[in-house]
Protein backbone atom coordinates (compact mmCIF):
# COMPACT_ATOMS: atom_id res chain seq x y z
CA UNK A 1 0.00 0.00 0.00
CA UNK A 2 1.16 3.52 -0.63
CA UNK A 3 0.57 6.79 2.08
CA UNK A 4 0.32 9.82 0.64
CA UNK A 5 1.57 12.68 2.20
CA UNK A 6 -0.60 16.11 1.90
CA UNK A 7 1.83 18.46 -0.05
CA UNK A 8 2.92 20.67 3.61
CA UNK A 9 3.18 17.53 5.93
CA UNK A 10 6.72 17.54 8.01
CA UNK A 11 9.06 15.54 8.58
CA UNK A 12 8.12 14.88 11.78
CA UNK A 13 4.61 13.43 10.02
CA UNK A 14 6.95 11.48 7.97
CA UNK A 15 8.60 9.82 11.06
CA UNK A 16 4.88 9.73 12.52
CA UNK A 17 3.90 7.21 10.22
CA UNK A 18 6.82 5.30 9.23
CA UNK A 19 6.55 4.42 13.88
CA UNK A 20 3.35 3.34 13.04
CA UNK A 21 4.32 1.06 10.47
CA UNK A 22 7.19 -0.32 11.71
CA UNK A 23 4.88 -1.20 14.72
CA UNK A 24 3.15 -3.61 12.31
CA UNK A 25 6.76 -5.26 11.62
CA UNK A 26 6.78 -3.68 7.93
CA UNK A 27 9.00 -2.48 5.85
CA UNK A 28 8.35 0.95 4.19
CA UNK A 29 10.06 2.70 1.24
CA UNK A 30 9.89 6.63 1.53
CA UNK A 31 10.08 8.30 -1.77
CA UNK A 32 10.28 12.51 -1.71
CA UNK A 33 8.77 13.91 -4.61
CA UNK A 34 8.93 17.74 -5.54
CA UNK A 35 5.58 18.26 -3.76
CA UNK A 36 4.58 15.31 -1.88
CA UNK A 37 6.18 12.07 0.24
CA UNK A 38 4.76 8.65 -0.65
CA UNK A 39 5.55 5.79 2.20
CA UNK A 40 5.61 2.61 0.38
CA UNK A 41 4.98 -0.10 2.49
CA UNK A 42 5.50 -3.36 1.66
CA UNK A 43 3.32 -5.85 3.36
CA UNK A 44 0.43 -7.98 3.06
CA UNK A 45 -2.48 -5.50 2.67
CA UNK A 46 -4.61 -7.74 4.54
CA UNK A 47 -3.07 -7.11 8.23
CA UNK A 48 -2.93 -3.30 7.82
CA UNK A 49 -5.42 -0.53 9.46
CA UNK A 50 -6.23 1.45 6.38
CA UNK A 51 -8.20 4.04 8.54
CA UNK A 52 -5.54 4.34 11.46
CA UNK A 53 -3.23 5.21 9.17
CA UNK A 54 -5.08 7.87 7.02
CA UNK A 55 -6.00 9.28 10.37
CA UNK A 56 -2.68 10.29 11.33
CA UNK A 57 -1.26 13.99 11.31
CA UNK A 58 -0.25 15.07 7.85
CA UNK A 59 -1.35 12.28 5.88
CA UNK A 60 -3.74 12.66 2.58
CA UNK A 61 -4.45 9.56 1.66
CA UNK A 62 -3.72 5.36 2.51
CA UNK A 63 -4.60 3.81 -0.67
CA UNK A 64 -4.60 0.15 -0.85
CA UNK A 65 -2.85 -1.10 -3.93
CA UNK A 66 -4.71 -4.37 -4.23
CA UNK A 67 -2.15 -5.18 -7.03
CA UNK A 68 -0.03 -8.78 -7.52
CA UNK A 69 3.16 -6.54 -7.30
CA UNK A 70 4.59 -4.08 -5.25
CA UNK A 71 8.16 -3.40 -5.59
CA UNK A 72 7.98 -2.49 -9.01
CA UNK A 73 4.77 -0.34 -8.83
CA UNK A 74 5.57 3.36 -10.41
CA UNK A 75 4.02 4.42 -6.31
CA UNK A 76 6.74 3.20 -5.15
CA UNK A 77 9.44 5.33 -7.70
CA UNK A 78 7.51 7.73 -9.17
CA UNK A 79 10.11 9.04 -11.23
CA UNK A 80 10.81 5.49 -12.51
CA UNK A 81 14.14 3.77 -12.27
CA UNK A 82 17.19 3.66 -14.73
CA UNK A 83 19.13 0.58 -14.98
CA UNK A 84 23.21 0.56 -15.66
CA UNK A 85 24.91 -1.67 -18.11
CA UNK A 86 28.62 -0.72 -18.79
CA UNK A 87 28.49 2.95 -20.10
CA UNK A 88 24.65 2.46 -20.99
CA UNK A 89 21.56 3.80 -18.71
CA UNK A 90 18.77 1.77 -19.88
CA UNK A 91 15.37 4.17 -19.05
CA UNK A 92 17.35 7.54 -19.70
CA UNK A 93 17.70 7.99 -23.31
CA UNK A 94 16.84 5.74 -25.79
CA UNK A 95 18.78 1.94 -25.81
CA UNK A 96 18.94 -0.10 -28.93
CA UNK A 97 20.13 -3.57 -28.26
CA UNK A 98 20.81 -5.79 -31.66
CA UNK A 99 21.92 -8.95 -32.92
CA UNK A 100 20.95 -12.60 -34.03
CA UNK A 101 18.39 -14.55 -32.88
CA UNK A 102 21.16 -17.32 -32.66
CA UNK A 103 24.58 -16.63 -31.70
CA UNK A 104 26.26 -17.83 -35.12
CA UNK A 105 30.12 -19.10 -35.83
CA UNK A 106 32.68 -16.54 -34.50
CA UNK A 107 33.21 -14.68 -37.32
CA UNK A 108 29.89 -14.40 -38.59
CA UNK A 109 28.39 -13.02 -35.15
CA UNK A 110 31.56 -10.81 -34.72
CA UNK A 111 30.54 -9.63 -38.18
CA UNK A 112 27.22 -8.48 -36.87
CA UNK A 113 28.56 -7.45 -33.99
CA UNK A 114 30.84 -4.49 -35.37
CA UNK A 115 28.12 -3.82 -37.80
CA UNK A 116 25.09 -2.96 -35.17
CA UNK A 117 27.29 -1.11 -33.22
CA UNK A 118 28.62 0.72 -36.58
CA UNK A 119 24.66 1.47 -36.45
CA UNK A 120 24.23 2.82 -33.44
CA UNK A 121 23.12 0.13 -31.26
CA UNK A 122 24.38 0.12 -27.53
CA UNK A 123 24.12 -3.55 -26.62
CA UNK A 124 24.39 -6.55 -28.39
CA UNK A 125 22.23 -9.62 -28.70
CA UNK A 126 22.22 -13.51 -29.40
CA UNK A 127 20.59 -16.63 -27.74
CA UNK A 128 23.34 -19.02 -26.80
CA UNK A 129 20.82 -21.20 -25.31
CA UNK A 130 17.50 -21.37 -27.68
CA UNK A 131 14.04 -22.10 -26.46
CA UNK A 132 12.39 -23.73 -29.65
CA UNK A 133 9.45 -24.77 -29.62
CA UNK A 134 10.41 -28.12 -31.74
CA UNK A 135 13.03 -30.60 -30.26
CA UNK A 136 14.40 -31.05 -33.53
CA UNK A 137 15.11 -27.20 -34.30
CA UNK A 138 18.39 -25.90 -33.91
CA UNK A 139 18.79 -25.54 -29.68
CA UNK A 140 21.90 -22.87 -30.01
CA UNK A 141 25.87 -23.15 -29.54
CA UNK A 142 25.42 -23.17 -25.76
CA UNK A 143 29.13 -22.24 -24.22
CA UNK A 144 30.63 -22.43 -27.34
CA UNK A 145 27.80 -19.33 -27.59
CA UNK A 146 28.69 -17.89 -24.58
CA UNK A 147 32.54 -17.76 -25.25
CA UNK A 148 31.57 -16.03 -28.98
CA UNK A 149 29.74 -13.53 -26.81
CA UNK A 150 32.69 -12.76 -24.30
CA UNK A 151 34.51 -12.33 -27.69
CA UNK A 152 32.49 -9.75 -29.11
CA UNK A 153 32.13 -7.36 -25.75
CA UNK A 154 36.15 -7.81 -26.26
CA UNK A 155 36.32 -6.46 -29.35
CA UNK A 156 33.96 -4.64 -29.92
CA UNK A 157 32.88 -3.01 -26.24
CA UNK A 158 29.12 -3.72 -26.62
CA UNK A 159 27.99 -5.05 -23.27
CA UNK A 160 26.07 -8.38 -24.03
CA UNK A 161 22.27 -9.82 -23.47
CA UNK A 162 21.48 -13.27 -23.78
CA UNK A 163 18.83 -15.83 -22.30
CA UNK A 164 19.19 -18.30 -19.44
CA UNK A 165 17.04 -20.83 -19.67
CA UNK A 166 17.70 -22.86 -16.90
CA UNK A 167 18.68 -21.73 -13.43
CA UNK A 168 21.27 -24.54 -13.64
CA UNK A 169 22.83 -22.11 -15.61
CA UNK A 170 22.65 -18.94 -13.65
CA UNK A 171 26.91 -18.98 -12.96
CA UNK A 172 28.21 -20.26 -16.22
CA UNK A 173 25.91 -17.66 -18.17
CA UNK A 174 26.85 -15.27 -15.71
CA UNK A 175 30.38 -15.47 -16.18
CA UNK A 176 29.88 -14.16 -19.96
CA UNK A 177 26.42 -12.10 -19.83
CA UNK A 178 25.47 -8.55 -19.01
CA UNK A 179 22.32 -9.18 -18.62
CA UNK A 180 19.85 -12.01 -18.86
CA UNK A 181 17.53 -12.63 -20.71
CA UNK A 182 14.60 -14.45 -19.83
CA UNK A 183 12.36 -15.26 -22.47
CA UNK A 184 8.13 -15.38 -22.69
CA UNK A 185 8.27 -19.09 -22.27
CA UNK A 186 9.97 -18.67 -18.82
CA UNK A 187 8.12 -15.54 -17.69
CA UNK A 188 6.40 -18.02 -15.14
CA UNK A 189 8.97 -19.99 -14.20
CA UNK A 190 8.79 -18.34 -10.59
CA UNK A 191 11.67 -20.48 -9.21
CA UNK A 192 14.19 -19.13 -12.07
CA UNK A 193 12.87 -15.71 -11.29
CA UNK A 194 13.48 -16.08 -7.37
CA UNK A 195 17.07 -17.54 -8.57
CA UNK A 196 17.59 -14.30 -10.88
CA UNK A 197 16.94 -12.29 -7.76
CA UNK A 198 20.43 -12.94 -6.26
CA UNK A 199 21.95 -12.04 -9.13
CA UNK A 200 24.12 -8.98 -9.23
CA UNK A 201 23.27 -8.61 -13.20
CA UNK A 202 20.66 -6.82 -14.68
CA UNK A 203 17.48 -9.28 -15.78
CA UNK A 204 15.72 -8.72 -19.23
CA UNK A 205 12.58 -9.89 -18.78
CA UNK A 206 10.13 -10.56 -21.77
CA UNK A 207 6.49 -10.78 -21.41
CA UNK A 208 4.63 -14.27 -21.53
CA UNK A 209 2.26 -14.75 -24.91
CA UNK A 210 -0.77 -15.07 -22.97
CA UNK A 211 0.49 -13.49 -19.40
CA UNK A 212 -1.28 -9.83 -18.37
CA UNK A 213 -0.25 -6.71 -18.22
CA UNK A 214 0.03 -7.54 -14.29
CA UNK A 215 1.06 -11.25 -14.03
CA UNK A 216 3.86 -9.73 -16.49
CA UNK A 217 4.44 -7.06 -13.60
CA UNK A 218 4.52 -9.66 -10.84
CA UNK A 219 6.82 -11.98 -12.21
CA UNK A 220 8.80 -9.14 -12.62
CA UNK A 221 8.10 -8.25 -8.28
CA UNK A 222 9.29 -12.07 -8.15
CA UNK A 223 12.99 -10.29 -8.90
CA UNK A 224 13.06 -7.81 -6.98
CA UNK A 225 11.30 -9.44 -4.04
CA UNK A 226 14.06 -11.96 -3.94
CA UNK A 227 16.93 -8.89 -4.05
CA UNK A 228 17.62 -7.77 -7.43
CA UNK A 229 15.89 -4.30 -8.46
CA UNK A 230 17.70 -4.24 -11.72
CA UNK A 231 14.72 -4.95 -14.51
CA UNK A 232 13.87 -4.36 -17.33
CA UNK A 233 11.04 -5.16 -18.90
CA UNK A 234 10.64 -6.30 -23.00
CA UNK A 235 7.45 -6.77 -25.14
CA UNK A 236 7.56 -8.91 -27.28
CA UNK A 237 3.60 -9.57 -28.55
CA UNK A 238 1.23 -11.84 -27.65
CA UNK A 239 -1.02 -14.71 -29.05
CA UNK A 240 -4.24 -13.37 -30.83
CA UNK A 241 -6.65 -14.77 -33.30
CA UNK A 242 -4.80 -12.85 -35.55
CA UNK A 243 -1.85 -14.63 -37.36
CA UNK A 244 -1.40 -12.61 -40.35
CA UNK A 245 1.89 -11.85 -37.74
CA UNK A 246 3.63 -14.04 -35.45
CA UNK A 247 2.28 -12.43 -32.75
CA UNK A 248 0.39 -9.21 -32.19
CA UNK A 249 2.76 -6.01 -30.93
CA UNK A 250 0.69 -5.06 -27.54
CA UNK A 251 1.22 -1.34 -27.68
CA UNK A 252 -1.20 -0.72 -24.52
CA UNK A 253 0.91 -3.06 -22.57
CA UNK A 254 3.69 -0.40 -23.56
CA UNK A 255 2.05 2.58 -22.38
CA UNK A 256 0.33 0.93 -19.63
CA UNK A 257 3.28 -0.51 -17.89
CA UNK A 258 5.23 2.79 -18.05
CA UNK A 259 2.07 3.94 -16.45
CA UNK A 260 1.76 1.26 -14.01
CA UNK A 261 5.36 0.20 -13.10
CA UNK A 262 8.63 2.42 -12.33
CA UNK A 263 10.72 -0.19 -14.74
CA UNK A 264 12.03 0.52 -18.04
CA UNK A 265 10.19 -0.86 -20.89
CA UNK A 266 12.02 -2.41 -24.37
CA UNK A 267 9.70 -3.59 -27.20
CA UNK A 268 11.22 -6.43 -29.46
CA UNK A 269 9.37 -5.94 -32.79
CA UNK A 270 10.92 -8.70 -34.49
CA UNK A 271 8.96 -11.53 -32.31
CA UNK A 272 6.48 -8.82 -31.81
CA UNK A 273 5.41 -8.95 -35.42
CA UNK A 274 7.48 -12.07 -37.05
CA UNK A 275 7.83 -9.93 -40.14
CA UNK A 276 11.33 -8.17 -41.11
CA UNK A 277 9.12 -5.59 -43.39
CA UNK A 278 6.89 -4.56 -40.34
CA UNK A 279 9.87 -4.01 -37.71
CA UNK A 280 10.51 -0.33 -38.89
CA UNK A 281 6.78 0.45 -38.87
CA UNK A 282 6.41 -1.08 -35.68
CA UNK A 283 9.89 0.28 -34.01
CA UNK A 284 8.64 3.31 -34.41
CA UNK A 285 5.22 3.02 -32.77
CA UNK A 286 6.63 1.62 -29.96
CA UNK A 287 8.58 4.43 -29.30
CA UNK A 288 5.74 7.20 -29.76
CA UNK A 289 3.66 4.64 -27.00
CA UNK A 290 6.75 5.48 -25.00
CA UNK A 291 9.36 2.70 -25.07
CA UNK A 292 12.58 3.29 -23.65
CA UNK A 293 13.95 1.25 -26.30
CA UNK A 294 14.39 -1.85 -28.66
CA UNK A 295 15.36 -5.44 -28.89
CA UNK A 296 15.64 -6.25 -32.74
CA UNK A 297 16.84 -9.50 -34.66
CA UNK A 298 19.55 -8.11 -36.89
CA UNK A 299 21.63 -10.37 -39.40
CA UNK A 300 23.84 -8.84 -42.20
CA UNK A 301 22.31 -11.57 -44.52
CA UNK A 302 18.43 -12.73 -42.88
CA UNK A 303 18.20 -15.37 -45.32
CA UNK A 304 20.97 -17.27 -43.38
CA UNK A 305 20.39 -16.65 -40.08
CA UNK A 306 20.00 -19.96 -38.39
CA UNK A 307 16.70 -18.61 -37.06
CA UNK A 308 14.12 -16.18 -37.18
CA UNK A 309 15.45 -15.04 -40.68
CA UNK A 310 11.77 -13.74 -41.75
CA UNK A 311 11.94 -11.51 -38.68
CA UNK A 312 15.46 -10.05 -38.97
CA UNK A 313 16.63 -6.92 -40.30
CA UNK A 314 19.91 -5.50 -41.83
CA UNK A 315 22.27 -3.17 -40.43
CA UNK A 316 21.71 -0.49 -42.91
CA UNK A 317 17.89 -1.19 -42.24
CA UNK A 318 18.55 -1.07 -38.34
CA UNK A 319 20.29 2.18 -38.75
CA UNK A 320 17.38 4.06 -40.38
CA UNK A 321 15.02 2.54 -37.42
CA UNK A 322 18.01 3.86 -34.73
CA UNK A 323 17.33 7.52 -36.83
CA UNK A 324 13.45 7.64 -36.86
CA UNK A 325 13.16 6.23 -33.32
CA UNK A 326 15.46 9.29 -31.88
CA UNK A 327 13.16 11.71 -33.83
CA UNK A 328 9.92 10.18 -32.44
CA UNK A 329 11.71 10.25 -29.09
CA UNK A 330 12.49 14.38 -29.11
CA UNK A 331 8.96 14.82 -29.94
CA UNK A 332 7.65 12.43 -27.22
CA UNK A 333 9.72 14.19 -24.56
CA UNK A 334 9.07 17.34 -25.99
CA UNK A 335 6.01 16.71 -24.93
CA UNK A 336 6.67 15.29 -21.20
CA UNK A 337 4.98 11.92 -21.95
CA UNK A 338 8.15 9.53 -22.00
C1 LIG B 1 14.61 -14.23 -28.30
O1 LIG B 1 14.61 -13.01 -28.03
O2 LIG B 1 15.55 -14.78 -28.84
C2 LIG B 1 13.43 -15.05 -27.95
C3 LIG B 1 13.48 -16.38 -27.97
O3 LIG B 1 12.35 -14.32 -27.65
P1 LIG B 1 10.96 -14.72 -26.92
O4 LIG B 1 11.34 -15.33 -25.60
O5 LIG B 1 10.30 -13.39 -26.80
O6 LIG B 1 10.23 -15.65 -27.83
MN1 LIG C 1 14.35 -15.14 -32.31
Amino acid sequence: MVVIMKPDAGDRDVAGVVERIKKYGMDVHISKGKERTLIGIIVDEREVDFNSLAALPGVDRALPILRPYKYVSRNVHPQGRTIRVGDVEIGKGLVFIAGPCSVEEEDTTLRIAEQVRQAGAQLFRGGAYKPRTSPWSFQGLREKGLKILAKVRRETGLPVVTEIMDSEDIDLVGRYTDVYQVGMRNMRNYSLLAKLGKVSKPVLLKRGDSAKLEEWLAAADYVVRNGNEAVILCERGIRTFEDFTRNTLDLNAVAGAKVESCLPVLVDPSHGTGRADLVPQMSRAAIAAGADGLLLEVHFDPDKAWSDGMQTITPAELAGVIRDCQAIRQVVTAKGKA
